[in-house]
């Protein structure tokens, strides 16, 4: 969130720029590597350990009291102030750089020219992984000939975590032409302290439209405001980065320890046409994107936001992930900060590619679990509907269950079904939160070189 360099900066004025200060760059970036470098050790140690834990205490109870114990009340908390660090900073943030971002665009009709290709690349590239998602899920065929007896182990065990996400998708997201009408807030504040984003984004960019219609002389004290306030929530972000290679590794830790490995033997051609889909959309269609759109070198683009793709693994929420990823953008891959202030945190709500996927895929299987045969006609409403709920689906672990819920129930398939699938939904959900926010950033770089900006050149580190 720095604002745009003066291209003659006055000699008399001493202001401290960290992005001309060569020396101070340099140490920056050598604390930032090492820090890349520990959060990927984390993430590794935090695995064995889980992966080993889980393994010994399979066939000893009384090795697995303890693993449960360290779970509870060490790796847990850890995770859970990393966790809610960065959750802190997510609404401030968002009304922040949104609101900056649509001011620093300036004219309303650049900002539409934007908006209208950021929603379009959102709606298209969310659709074309709902589709490489189906293609799987339909020539695998995980769900057919599905053992009946684990089919009813499943129901039962997750049963009724399963009634309390429909409870979920009926109170609050019952789809219909409400879901459009409360996206205007009756209050900012509540839809704030209800992390009710839609809502934070409505009132976010219809604030910045109207900076930019007010004479330059008041707009100019709140957007100085705005950017002092995105300054300070980077700064915190940063706090919390120092705990995140410890953090990563108890969430990590925590998941892999209690994972059901058992539960993802049996549901594994499932899982696998998820994660091929996810890999596919991940590494073959946005290098593609990144290539054509963006003209970037696609192995250079993965290796600049390799944090961002750890942080959003290992906290399996696209909203924690939103500061790491305006930060890559800016410093890593060159994006002006009012694109990246108003692309990442419409994407971190709105773009989520890898839910998209993973919608399309599950309700396909557990339609075939059921036995209940999805025509063509069937499955384009599946991609209409996965394309949507990813759009309204909270950036948050597990955020997309209970619309999902209302899909399955939309095309005939009982919703209780997701019971199926929740016992492996853990490690699905970090993975599909990797392209969900790789998505955003990929958009952003569209959208910068649309513009004329040209990326990942000298305020890019490399
Ligand atoms: N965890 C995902 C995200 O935050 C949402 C979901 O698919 O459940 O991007």
């Amino acid at each position: 969130m720095t604002e745009p360099k003066d291209p003659n900066p006055s000699n008399d004025e001493e202001e401290f720029d960290p992005l001309t200060d060569r020396e101070d760059e340099a140490a920056d970036d050598t604390v930032r590597l090492a820090l890349h470098t520990k959060i990927l050790i984390g993430l590794g140690v935090g695995a064995i350990l889980g992966i080993g834990a889980n393994t010994f205490s399979a066939s000893n109870p009384a090795i697995n009291e303890k693993v449960m114990w360290i779970a509870k009340y060490v790796s847990d908390p850890l995770g859970q102030v990393f966790l809610r660090m960065l959750f802190m900073v997510v609404v401030p943030l968002v009304f922040a750089s949104l609101a900056l971002g649509v001011a620093q665009l300036g004219d309303l009709k650049k900002l539409g020219r934007i908006g209208l290709k950021v929603m379009l690349y959102f709606l298209l590239v969310s659709a074309i992984a709902v589709m490489i998602g189906l293609s799987l899920v339909n020539t695998i065929r995980p769900g057919v000939g599905f053992s009946p007896e684990i089919q009813s182990q499943l129901m039962e065990t997750f049963g009724k975590e399963a009634e309390q996400k429909g409870e979920l998708a009926k109170s609050d997201q019952a789809f219909g032409v409400n879901t459009f009408v409360n996206i205007v807030p009756r209050n900012p504040i509540d839809a704030a302290a209800k992390t009710d984003m839609l809502a934070v984004i409505f009132f976010a960019l219809v604030f910045g439209i109207a900076l930019t219609l007010i004479p330059r002389e008041k707009s100019e004290h709140v957007q100085k405001l705005l950017d002092g306030v995105g300054e300070v929530i980077i700064k915190i972000v940063g706090f919390a980065m120092q705990l995140a290679p410890f953090a990563v590794a108890a969430l990590i830790f925590s998941t892999t320890a209690r994972f059901g490995w058992g539960v993802l033997r049996s549901l594994l051609w499932y899982a696998i046409c998820v994660l091929a889909g996810l890999a596919i959309h991940q590494f073959v269609v946005y290098s593609i994107l990144v290539k054509i759109f963006a003209r970037l070198n696609p192995l250079e683009f993965f290796r600049r936001i390799t944090p961002v793709m750890i942080t959003a693994f290992s906290t399996s929420s696209s909203n924690a992930t939103l500061p790491t990823s305006i930060k890559a953008a800016e410093e890593e891959l060159g994006v002006p900060p009012q694109i990246a202030g108003f692309v990442l945190p419409l994407g971190a709500t709105m773009n989520m590619n890898g839910t998209a996927l993973f919608e399309g895929v599950t309700c396909v299987f557990i339609a075939q679990v059921f036995g209940i045969h999805l025509g063509i006609g069937e499955q384009l409403v599946v991609v209409l509907l996965s394309v949507l709920m990813a759009v309204g689906a909270a950036g948050v672990p597990g955020g997309s269950i209970p619309l999902l819920m209302i899909v399955l129930s939309t095309i005939g398939v009982p919703p209780g079904g997701i019971a199926i699938i929740l016992g492996v939904d853990r490690i699905l959900d970090m993975s599909r939160t990797v392209p969900n926010v790789t998505g955003d950033l990929t958009c952003a770089c569209f959208i910068a070189r649309s513009e004329g900006v040209e990326l990942m050149t000298s305020q890019a580190k490399g």
